[in-house]
């Protein structure tokens, strides 16, 4: 079966407001087997609301709608589907009472506007509010299934989950949705596309998503079947070789981001680790302590930006700045170095580059960035270019620094340090 849904409301056209309740309620209807085929976001408009709910319906045979059940003159939401259904609005007492009796408990006075919530659509049924005054409402309407809820996501959800799912274990066809996530580092989203399209270009079932940010792709594999056996089979079908293709390059498969993997590989093996950080500005400290319970394992770090904090910080060498500069190879080499030994840390991490849009008195070019990783005895240092704007460089800098980190610990041993 499929499902619509329409965010109602004009605050969530303006660019402060972002309609959440879609995402809860595509992710409870998927795991009951129902597909989200169409969202729409509509402003407090009658007509607008009802050629929406229209189109919806068109595209659908469910059709959930949050918000506009309050009781103001821009909540429209009842009056717009019962338009749709060509259906009176009635006025229920009990409704209305039962308000009344709510308002009384909160020591208030019901205003009159709250009358407007005692209004149901012809031959709906009531889904009560534990937790507000406008009760939803369940209209069948030429075989198909309109929904009203309210707009707080409370209220909502607490609706959803006491009335609607029972509803709807009964109307769905058993259908099942299982999902496969690979989260992957270090490859631009064309060459990750080109690797893996020969497998899932065979299938539309599971349907394939690539999803990418800066240095950070996901791929996402959906599979809708009648059976929970099924859906598992088709993912391991399509995924399994994917998974294969991408190796190393997956960092997770349960959507831990890489600042929570490399945090897990550290505690497993009791490892610490230590940053000094230049055009990352600390945003490789920030990811790593994002993560609850990161003093475990993260020693802190260098903020090391200018010559002078490379030296005064980590004690790198004047002259090896002056004859290198601090984009360079020795550089970033030196400073993971210096980072492991002041710290104590059993490894480092550091990033020199350089973020643009002005090259400084740098001699490498914008997007140049040197990663180093440093345990007791030896040290890896590679170079990467990446493109963008300044603050993608530095995005890609974090991401790569950690990836880098991840696949360090991973390895058996580092290779020799050469000093
Ligand atoms: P009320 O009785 O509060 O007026 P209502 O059913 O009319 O309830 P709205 O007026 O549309 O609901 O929304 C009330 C509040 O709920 C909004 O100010 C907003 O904070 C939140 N809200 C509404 N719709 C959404 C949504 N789709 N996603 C997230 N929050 C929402
Ligand atoms: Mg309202």
């Amino acid at each position: 079966m499929d499902a619509a849904i329409i965010a109602a409301g004009s605050e969530m056209l303006t660019p402060d407001r972002v309609d959440t309740n879609s995402l809860y309620l595509t992710d409870q209807l998927n795991a009951h087997g129902v597909e989200v085929v169409l969202k729409l976001v509509v402003g407090d408009h009658r007509a607008r609301l009802v050629g929406a709910m229209r189109h919806a319906l068109s595209e659908a045979h469910m059709l959930f709608v949050s918000g506009g059940l309050g009781p103001t003159e821009d909540d429209l939401t009842r009056e717009a589907a019962a338009e749709l259904c060509g259906r009176s609005l009635e006025f229920r007492q009990e409704i209305c009472d039962a308000i009344e009796a709510r308002f009384r408990r909160m020591n208030r006075k019901m205003a009159q506007v709250n009358k407007r919530q005692a209004y149901v659509i012809e031959g709906a049924t009531l889904l009560p509010n534990a937790r507000g005054t406008a009760p939803g409402q369940w209209v069948e309407f030429s075989g198909r299934h309109i929904v009203l809820l309210p707009g707080p996501p409370h209220e909502m959800k607490a609706m959803f989950e006491e009335q609607c799912l029972p509803r709807l274990e009964k109307l769905a066809p058993g259908l099942v949705i299982r999902t496969r996530l690979y989260r992957v580092a270090g490859m631009p989203e064309s060459d990750l596309d080109q690797l893996i399209a020969p497998v899932y270009r065979n299938y539309v079932n599971p349907a394939t998503t690539i999803l990418a940010a800066a240095g950070d792709i996901q791929v996402h594999l959906r599979a809708r079947c009648a059976t929970a056996g099924e859906a598992e089979a088709m993912l391991k079908e399509v995924g399994d070789p994917i998974a294969e293709l991408l190796g190393d390059r997956i960092y997770s498969s349960n959507g831990d981001p890489l600042e929570a993997v490399v945090g897990k590989l550290l505690r497993e093996r009791a490892m610490t680790v230590c940053v000094a950080e230049s055009c990352t500005g600390g945003m490789v400290a920030e990811r790593i302590t994002s993560v609850a319970g990161s003093s475990d394992y993260f020693a802190g770090g260098f903020l090391a930006y200018s010559y002078r904090a490379k030296n005064a910080l980590l004690g790198i060498d004047p002259e090896l700045l002056r004859e290198y500069k601090a984009v360079s190879e020795p550089v970033a080499r030196a400073m993971a170095v210096a980072a492991l030994e002041r710290s104590g840390a059993t490894l480092s991490v550091s990033v020199t580059g350089v973020a643009g849009p002005g090259q400084g008195a740098e001699t490498e070019p914008v997007g140049a960035v040197w990663v180093g990783v440093a345990n007791a005895d030896s040290c890896r240092v590679r170079r990467f270019q990446f493109a963008g704007d300044r603050q993608r460089i530095r995005s890609l800098a974090a991401q790569t620094a950690l990836d880098m980190l991840r696949r360090c610990i991973l390895e058996k041993a580092l290779p020799r340090r050469d000093r």
